[in-house]
């Protein structure tokens, strides 16, 4: 075994001196838990405290060591009172400020005398101002005592200073500077990167001429190796997932068609070719006796209700059953009308299964269920104990981003027939950037449904500052008077619900009053299911005009007609969930309207995200960006993707080197069996999420 996971290193960080009870809690918030743990817990930055910086050579934004002399320590009022303290050197000038301070320490600043500070350098009214600095006074013969090294910055927990953590590090680096440790990596295959414990030590203590840019970028020889290693380490885990998953049994589906031919003479369309190739994808899956695991992703409005169709018409005639899950009622409802009107006209039963179902009614849909309905829709209450399948042969799960893996499995469990597992089928309409997708889903085969079905108008997005509201307004009126119908969004206030469905319900109020002529309903999340699906009825039927809404109908929901969407304070939502939203108008012939109501002043990322949706309606253009804006934890989840978290890589700015990881996981694979565990292991433990499901 290596020396990293030798004894030494996994000993409890209550072996490291001084470390009690109490301070081993804090640090296992930290998930720190052995003295391992203390090594691969690695600085967010470095601060350069080796060198003193000519005050005329700061930069706005530098973080410096500067020596001066004090010329004037005085109180301003302003709009904050303040301490500020001139400082020169004989290069320059600049000023330190205190919010808080005593007198003792105002008087301190004797004109004449040195002053040592470390600070931030930002501009001020005169120039640039150090905030807060830390700072000592100084003899001016005294030796000016640098640091060694550039100084470590740690991420914290609570109770936990920086101090104490690098002193904390400094012990953990002692015992490993004594251990030897296995590279796992084989330096055959990476012949310039140096070894882990180099790394490490490196990384915990940079000497005065390491390239602190190239640090802070995370483009340094030492993070390359711990990038790669860790990314590898994802990677492996997640081939090994598939490889478990598919040395289970799947039943064969080998079936005519007829019944997939029947429902494509009953629509009024074609298949597109993309609709029409992802379905033999899935297809051929199906015909194997081994579980499929496929991710379907189609941009908003692609058609992916039908492929599921036709995927589950596969099943049904094979004699299986199929469960399809939705993560949200409304959705869950709609699928289920869908299906029903698709099913019936071929004699085939549909079940449908909610939380909020109760009673009587909650028992005749299980019965169904038990006695194998062949079509079950629902929402996640679809693997609740009670539910009995009779013989699931396919699980379809509807935009999968919105249920965690441990979900998706629960309901494969629950599928299980002896040694016998369903295949799975799993959608999304969240594009994932291939190079992403290729590390994030390693454990599933994808499909892309990239082709939109004939005839769509492009949407026409216009962005309005709030002040416009009333213009806003009487553009609905219009668009109703002339037939069509729309969707009026309103957002999220903070992470809460119950304010959403506030703001939602006061906007109902005043557009009732506001709009006579109309009919308008309102759902949000609060409401009964019963309630939700009425309104929504109506909405399809075009009883209503105008609706209402908090963001619920984000997914999924589908009424050609509605052809203009409002969304008010369209600044607080991700880009993936505006496009959601924006899917919701131009799924017919006619030309659709997005009115991206904002509230002023907007942030930059607020302008960034707004632009981007006025430029494009390309899911995996839009994707992109929002990658770029908010990272890929938002964007995936960890939570989503058999992905542990990460404790140095991150899969957007290591996009670069994904490519590079893939191919160096599948040598390792060939060459390295016996280092696939360790490295696992090593990176991450016991976080193998999933393995143990
Ligand atoms: P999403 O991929 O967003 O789930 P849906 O399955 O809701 O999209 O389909 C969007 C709309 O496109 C629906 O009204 C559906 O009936 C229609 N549709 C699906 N496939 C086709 C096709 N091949 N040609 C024309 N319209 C289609
Ligand atoms: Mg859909």
């Amino acid at each position: 075994m290596s020396a990293l996971t030798d004894a030494s290193l996994q000993k409890p960080v209550t072996e490291l001196k001084g470390v009690g009870a109490a301070l081993a809690a804090k640090l296992d918030k930290l998930g720190i838990s052995s003295i391992e743990d203390l090594l691969f817990h690695l600085p967010a930055r470095y601060q350069d405290r080796t060198r003193v910086t000519p005050i005329g050579a700061i930069r706005r934004g530098d973080e410096v060591v500067v020596v001066g002399q004090v010329m004037l320590a005085d109180v301003v009022k302003g709009q904050r009172r303040a301490l500020i303290v001139r400082l020169q050197d004989g290069t320059g000038s600049i000023s330190l400020r205190f919010f808080h301070f005593n007198a003792a320490q105002q008087n301190q600043f004797k004109n004449g005398l040195w002053v040592r500070c470390y600070g931030e350098a930002r501009p001020g009214a005169n120039g640039l101002e150090l905030y807060h600095p830390e700072y000592r006074i100084v003899k001016p013969d005294q030796p000016l005592t640098v640091e060694d090294y550039l100084t470590p910055v740690y991420p914290l927990a609570e109770g936990l200073t920086q101090n104490r953590m690098r002193q904390l590090i400094d012990l953990a680096l002692a015992q490993l500077k004594n251990t030897t440790v296995t590279d796992w990596l084989p330096s055959a295959l990476f012949p310039h990167l140096p070894s882990l414990k180099d790394s490490l030590l490196l990384l915990h203590q940079p000497p005065p001429d390491a390239p602190v840019y190239e640090l802070q970028e995370y483009k340094h020889p030492s993070q390359h190796r711990l990038i790669m290693e860790e990314l590898i380490a994802q990677q492996l885990s997640l081939l090994k997932l598939r490889q478990q998953h598919q040395a289970h049994l799947a039943p064969i589906f080998q079936v005519s068609g007829s019944l997939q031919q029947q429902l494509l003479d009953q629509l009024p369309f074609p298949l597109t070719g993309a609709q029409g190739r992802v379905i033999s994808e899935i297809q051929r899956d199906m015909a194997l006796a081994k579980p499929m695991l496929r991710l379907v992703q189609g941009d908003v409005g692609a058609g992916k209700t039908l492929v599921a169709a036709v995927a589950a018409l596969t099943a049904i005639e094979a004699g299986y059953q199929v469960a399809v899950m939705a993560p949200t009622e409304i959705l869950a409802e709609q699928h289920f009308n869908n299906f029903t009107q698709w099913l019936t006209p071929l004699g085939l039963e549909t079940a449908w299964l909610a939380g909020k179902l109760k009673g009587k009614a909650r028992q005749k849909q299980l019965d169904q269920i038990a006695n194998g309905a062949a079509m079950v829709v629902g929402t996640h209450a679809l693997f609740q104990e009670q539910v009995q399948f009779q013989r699931l042969g396919l699980a379809i799960i509807d935009e999968q981003h919105r249920f965690g893996v441990h979900q998706r499995l629960s309901l494969r469990e629950k599928g299980r027939m002896g040694d016998q597992y369903p295949h799975q089928l799993i959608m999304t309409a969240t594009p994932i950037p291939r190079t992403l997708a290729m590390s994030a889903y390693a454990d599933l085969d994808t499909s892309i449904i990239d082709e939109l079905p004939p005839g769509r108008t492009p949407i026409e997005t216009v962005a309005l500052a709030d002040s416009r509201r009333d213009e806003v307004i009487q553009r609905i009126a219009h668009a109703c008077q002339q037939g069509k119908q729309a969707y009026w969004v309103c957002t999220l206030i903070e992470d809460s619900e119950t304010l959403q469905c506030q703001a939602a319900e006061t906007t109902f109020a005043d557009l009732q009053l506001r709009l006579k002529e109309l009919q308008i309903g309102l759902v949000h999340g609060r409401m009964k299911p019963k309630e939700k699906a009425d309104i929504m009825a109506q909405f399809k039927a075009n009883k209503l005009q105008l609706l209402v809404a908090t963001t619920v109908i984000e997914v999924g929901v589908d009424v050609p007609n509605a052809t203009m969407m409002v969304i008010e304070n369209p600044e607080r939502l991700g880009l993936s969930q505006l496009h959601q939203l924006r899917g919701r108008v131009g799924r017919g012939a006619q030309q659709s309207y997005c009115v991206l109501l904002y509230h002023t002043p907007l942030s930059r990322n607020g302008k960034a995200r707004i632009s981007v949706m006025r430029e494009t309606q390309d899911g995996f253009c839009i994707a992109e960006k929002d990658l770029e804006l908010r990272g890929p934890g938002e964007v995936l989840g960890t939570k989503q993707t058999g992905l542990a978290q990460m404790k140095i890589a991150d899969l957007v700015r290591d996009q670069y080197l994904l490519e590079m990881v893939n191919q160096a996981a599948n040598k390792l694979i060939q060459h390295y069996p016996e280092h696939l565990e360790p490295i696992v292991e090593r990176w991450l433990g016991g976080a193998e999420q999933y393995a143990q499901v």
